[in-house]
């Protein structure tokens, strides 16, 4: 049996709308992740409601490929930013803060080190990777400030 590709619904050469192709239009080129490590733990980890940490969870918060946690945030942009380079020399980026639960911190600090990553030349946008019992109301108002 042959499969007829409908050219009509195709997105570049995905059959789905992808966030990369999504990232490209918008942006005119390509758009790539920068992650970070902001310094956080998490509540699995502090001892707020265990110490050992989820079974797949790796010894950095699964942020293995943030940046070190020594260097501060506009640091650590600037050297995972040059590595990522080498393969788009051309591009735009999100600031990740991947490593460990990046809302489980006081507002405030939050505050500080989402506008550190956002204010980074060529961002266009912000993740955070972090767990739903970590989002109170305080926290939820600081993203809201941020998202604008
Ligand atoms: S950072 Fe996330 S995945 Fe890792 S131990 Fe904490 S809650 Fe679990």
């Amino acid at each position: 049996m042959e499969f007829k590709t409908d050219r009509a619904r195709m997105w570049g050469d995905k059959r789905y709308h992808s966030l990369n192709y999504h990232l490209r239009s918008k942006y005119g080129g390509k758009v790539f992740k920068i992650p970070l490590d902001a310094g956080f733990t998490c509540p699995n980890r502090d001892g707020a409601l265990s110490s050992s940490g989820c079974l797949f969870c790796s010894p950095r918060g699964s942020g293995d490929f943030a940046g070190t946690r020594r260097l501060n945030l506009a640091q650590q942009f600037a050297e995972v930013k040059a590595m990522m380079h080498l393969k788009w020399p051309q591009a735009r980026y999100i600031a990740y803060f991947q490593a460990f639960s990046n809302t489980y911190e006081h507002p405030q600090r939050l505050r500080e080190l989402y506008w550190q990553a956002v204010v980074q030349p060529g961002v266009v946008g912000l993740a955070i990777a972090t767990r739903p019992d970590c989002l109170p109301p305080e926290v939820i108002e600081v993203l809201q400030e941020v998202n604008q």
